[in-house]
C-alpha cells in the first residue's frame, strides 16, 4: 500500500472526528502515542512496540490530514533532499 492510499483511508475514516477535536488536541494524542512507543521500546516488548508504531503512524497521518499536507509529497521531498543523506 502506498502512502497516499493509507492517508486517504485515515482521512475517510477519522477526519470528521479529528477535525472536531482540532489540531492542538490531536497533536497531544500523537505525543501520547509517541510516549507509549517509547515505553514499549524501553520495556523490550516488541509486540507492544509494533502496535504503538501503528498508532504513531496513523496519528501522524491524521495530523497531516488536518494540516492538508500530502505525506507522499513530504517523503519524496525528504528523500530527494541532499541534506538528509547520511553523513560520512
Ligand atoms: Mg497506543
Amino acid at each position: 500500500m502506498d502512502i497516499s492510499t493509507l492517508q486517504k483511508i485515515v482521512r475517510d475514516r477519522y477526519f470528521k472526528t479529528d477535525n472536531e477535536r482540532g489540531i492542538y488536541h490531536t497533536a497531544l494524542w500523537f505525543h501520547e502515542e509517541v510516549g507509549e512507543l517509547s515505553a514499549a521500546i524501553a520495556s523490550g516488548d516488541i509486540q507492544n512496540a509494533k502496535e504503538e508504531l501503528g498508532d504513531v503512524l496513523m496519528w501522524l497521518l491524521t495530523l497531516a490530514n488536518l494540516l492538508s499536507v500530502d505525506m507522499e509529497e513530504v517523503v519524496k521531498e525528504y528523500l530527494n533532499n541532499p541534506r538528509k543523506l547520511p553523513s560520512k
